[in-house]
């Protein structure tokens, strides 16, 4: 990279062509880190057409080059993992030591997943054994627009860029313009590894400027976006006029249900996982759902818990919450906590308006808990995006669920119970596409999504893949024909 204005198109770094600038913001400092171009619909093109030449030949390579190629990605990737800890660090307000291990450790376990992946991975089945002369070919889809969000940069990045590189897709990567020097440095590091030009390609911008011409556009195949909701509902109708696959992860507004048989540590777990990345993860568990006979005991732990968070600079090593990662997001989370103080029905028990004691800028918020809250509340309702736990009781298991399901969103919720057959039985009834029970967390390639308004799509293992794949039924193969 030689300068953050430049964008990457068809191998090398270029000049915008009709770029304007933009300041990264370094959220702790609200220093100014570097200066970005937001791309025009030229650079856009440039890159689109690059992407179309490239699929021409990339569609067609080998399982075995791509795999080469992965692996040469990983192995740089590892060695300038601690850069990229630093880079998220910087531009979103991830602690710096959480953001070397969790952040940029997402992008190698991601790496390495795909790989895992295509080894595996058959492109050409037969329909049936006894269908000899049915085949089905599993072909790339064409010229992918990958749109990302800040929040989890590397995470987002590595779980579209790696099973289109991986199917023989070519792309076009918009990373959020909040956190664009990640998806910068991940481009240098695709270069050194060796990747085609043309088959990976990366422009800055915003979401009306280069996201609405990737998502519109007649030569982009295929839209791969994560992000709110609210734009996830803009790229699908800009996207219908081309009939374009649109596959979608969006927000999300998790329940946590502590029953009282739910181990020691269950509540304590619950606020350290709704506040990590300092509440910014779509699938943070941000309702907590406590059975009543626990329930006192828990807003006291909920609320020592609050208290005992740390919040500092995010360039400060150690256990700590950050900065939110603009003046925008702490505006909106600020308007909610006040909407959930006013609303007078749910109790502040922590935090609560304003910056912690000390602190006189940055986007940093209070940990702040709230009980006694009703399931109509805004707080309860809306994905807030801030270190910010809503709680309520609840008295039998048939009410939990109720209150779990009734939200638009339909990504991750929480179970918390040593009763293994109350476990499985609740978990089946839960309208998410992931549930994580007693802090298991979910095996690597296991399907990321969500169901309702949380999204269309999947990501990781061959679920991932399947999004950048189209299917063709043949029927007359022959089988036994030179390479058939
Ligand atoms: P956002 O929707 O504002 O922006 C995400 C990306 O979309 C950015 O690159 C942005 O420039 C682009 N964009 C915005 N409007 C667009 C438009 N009209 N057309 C095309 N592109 C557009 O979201 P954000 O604030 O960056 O991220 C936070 C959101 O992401 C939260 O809602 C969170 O839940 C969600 N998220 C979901 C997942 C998941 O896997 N389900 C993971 C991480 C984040």
């Amino acid at each position: 990279m030689n300068n953050a204005k430049q964008f990457y198109i068809n191998g090398q770094w270029v000049d915008p062509i009709d770029g304007t600038d933009l300041d990264v913001i370094n959220p702790s400092t609200e220093e100014v880190v570097d200066t970005i171009s937001l791309g025009g619909t030229a650079d856009s093109e440039a890159a689109i057409a690059a992407a179309k030449t490239a699929f021409k030949t990339w569609a067609w390579s080998t399982k075995k080059e791509r795999l080469d190629l992965m692996r040469s990605i990983l192995d740089i990737y590892n060695k300038r993992a601690d850069e990229m800890g630093e880079t998220i660090s910087k531009e979103m307000g991830a602690p710096v030591d959480m953001s070397k291990t969790s952040q940029s450790g997402t992008g190698s376990y991601h790496i390495q997943g795909f790989i895992d992946t295509l080894e595996e991975f058959e492109f050409e089945r037969p329909l049936r054994e006894d269908a000899p002369r049915d085949k089905i070919l599993y072909e790339p889809i064409g010229v992918c627009g990958l749109i990302t969000p800040w929040n989890w940069p590397m995470n987002q990045i590595a779980l579209k860029v790696m099973p289109a590189l991986a199917t023989g897709c070519t792309m076009i990567l918009k990373p959020s313009e909040l956190s664009p020097l990640s998806g910068m440095l991940f481009a240098d590091i695709l270069h050194e590894a060796g990747v085609p030009k043309g088959v990976f390609n990366l422009v800055n911008g915003d979401g009306p400027g280069v996201g609405t011409t990737l998502s519109g556009h007649k030569d982009v195949d295929m839209v791969s976006f994560t992000g709110s909701t609210r734009a996830g509902r803009l790229i699908t109708k800009n996207a219908a006029e081309t009939v374009k696959r649109v596959s979608l992860e969006l927000g999300g507004k998790g329940a946590n249900i502590v029953f009282a048989d739910a181990p020691e540590k269950a509540v304590q777990q619950g606020v350290m996982r709704c506040f990590n990345n300092t509440g910014q993860s779509c699938n943070a568990p941000t309702r907590m759902l406590v059975e009543r006979s626990r329930y006192d005991e828990a807003v006291e732990q909920a609320k020592a818990q609050a208290e005992k968070t740390a919040v500092d600079l995010a360039s400060r090593e150690g256990r700590h919450i950050g900065p939110l990662v603009s003046q925008m997001q702490y505006d909106k989370v600020q308007a909610l906590i006040e909407a959930g103080i006013k609303e007078d029905k749910a109790t502040l028990v922590a935090g609560g308006l304003g910056r912690p004691d000390g602190m006189n800028r940055g986007y940093f918020v209070r940990p702040t808990i709230f009980a006694d809250c009703h399931n109509d509340m805004k707080i309860m309702r809306e994905e807030i995006f801030g270190p910010v736990l809503a709680m309520m009781p609840f008295d039998t298991e048939e009410e939990a669920i109720e209150i779990a399901n009734d939200t638009d969103y339909g990504l991750t919720n929480y179970i918390q119970t040593e009763d293994g057959e109350k476990a499985n039985r609740v978990a089946r009834r839960m309208r998410t596409g992931m549930v994580d029970m007693n802090g298991m967390g979910r095996s690597a390639r296991s399907p990321f999504g969500g169901y309702k308004q949380s999204g269309n799509g999947r990501e990781g293992g061959v679920w991932g893949m399947d999004e950048f794949l189209e299917v063709k039924a043949v029927g007359g193969w022959f089988p036994d024909a030179p390479n058939g």
